[in-house]
């Protein structure tokens, strides 16, 4: 008997749990979105992401077992299909205590500890011997991570569901109910997951006040400056982030960043553009030519991408809105990539407990 599920959303959320579900003959899937891959727009984070795997998920609890998780899925699509846009990168971290009681400082701190729970997750952990910490940073360390071209990663995943006979239609719904209305086969859908990021705050049915904004202002450049790294925080503001990141295929080279709580502005701010290149300079000088500042980047373009944070974490579980049966997927911050699978694989077993009650109920 088929299963007639649709997917609401085609961020790496929706693409990921379409993936998973796509692998069963037996799903009909639907992928109804109101943005999908190419797209660049505020209402669509996917895109703007770095994206690399820099766990942040605190010891224990939920978060960091979906990003445990997530780590072979990634290793292994990096290994076996070089077209994903996803390569191995060496990766450096550094601590600052200062930084602790600060936004960006809270964000990383499980990242930024000296022994954090993901060492015994990707390869090459090791801390950077204390004498050789550069002044200012309490301690360091450095491990193998990966980097995600998404404009290369995202087409990847819906090509994947497409080989896999899922279905792609852009719709807007002011109810999510509303989408199990709009399955390909025109049948109703035995399920709708949601995957709608930050827009589950205003979807009908939904109406989650939990969702807020972490705004993320990045710049891409050609530059390429080889390992990835990243700072538990800057002297510049409690909520602006060191990051650089290097996509693979020739996606360029990420300079970040901030994160912004509840701050909705989707249009640069060219004052913090320039405090996040200089940073990246100071931290990285091999990123220009000796002697350069900021006029030796080569910039492709300014960003801004909201992160969709929720109050008390991610959501992921069953509902029932207007007798449609709901799997929530969506909540996922500044970590949909590094979880993406994770979270994805605890949707879809909700899924298959949905499936089974309809079945028992058909008997
Ligand atoms: P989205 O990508 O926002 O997708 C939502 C989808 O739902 C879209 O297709 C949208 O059109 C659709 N939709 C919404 N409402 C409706 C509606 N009413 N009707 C129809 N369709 C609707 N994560 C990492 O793991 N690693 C990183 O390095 C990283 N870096 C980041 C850097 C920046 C600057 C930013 C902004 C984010 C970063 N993230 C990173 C976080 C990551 O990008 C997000 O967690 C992730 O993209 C969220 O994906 P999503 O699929 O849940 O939501």
């Amino acid at each position: 008997m088929a299963n007639n599920i649709v997917v609401l959303g085609a961020g790496v959320s929706g693409l990921t749990t379409a993936y998973l579900l796509s692998q069963d003959p037996a799903n009909k899937i639907t992928v109804l979105a109101k943005h999908m891959p190419g797209d660049y727009d505020i209402e669509y984070a996917s895109p703007w992401a770095g994206a690399n795997y820099m766990p942040v998920g605190k010891e224990g609890s939920a978060h960091h077992k979906w990003e445990r998780d997530t780590w072979p899925a990634l290793k292994e699509i990096t290994e076996k299909y070089p077209e994903a846009g996803i390569h191995f990168r060496g990766t450096l971290i550094y601590n600052r205590k200062k930084d602790q009681e600060t936004d960006t400082g809270k964000w990383f701190s499980e990242l930024t500890q000296p022994n954090p729970w993901y060492k015994d997750v990707v390869p090459d952990f090791k801390n950077v011997p204390s004498d050789q910490l550069a002044p200012g940073v309490d301690n360091a360390q450095e491990f193998t991570s990966v980097c995600i071209n998404t404009a290369v990663y995202l087409p990847w995943l819906v090509g994947q569901c497409i080989k896999n006979g899922a279905v792609f239609k852009r719709a807007v719904f002011k109810h999510i109910a509303d989408a199990a209305n709009a399955h390909h086969t025109g049948q109703k859908a035995d399920v709708v997951i949601n995957c709608t990021g930050l827009s589950s705050k205003t979807l009908g049915g939904v109406l989650d006040d939990k969702m807020y904004p972490a705004r993320g202002q990045i710049v891409v450049v050609r530059n390429d400056p080889g390992p990835m790294m990243s700072t538990s925080g800057t002297d510049d503001g409690e909520d602006e982030a060191l990051y650089i990141m290097t996509r693979a295929a020739g996606g360029g080279t990420i300079l970040g960043g901030s994160y912004q709580k509840h701050n909705w502005n989707g249009i640069p701010d060219m004052n913090l553009a320039n405090r996040i290149m200089k940073r990246c300079i100071d931290i990285c000088p091999s990123l220009v030519t000796k002697g350069q500042g900021i006029e030796g980047l080569d910039i492709i373009r300014h960003g801004v991408g909201l992160r969709p944070l929720r109050e008390g974490g991610t959501r992921i579980e069953k509902d029932k809105v207007d007798g449609v049966a709901i799997v929530h997927n969506y909540g996922h911050g500044g970590f949909g990539y590094q979880a993406s699978f994770g979270c994805a694989y605890t949707a879809v077993s909700l899924v298959k407990e949905v499936l089974q009650n309809k079945s028992r109920a058909k008997l």
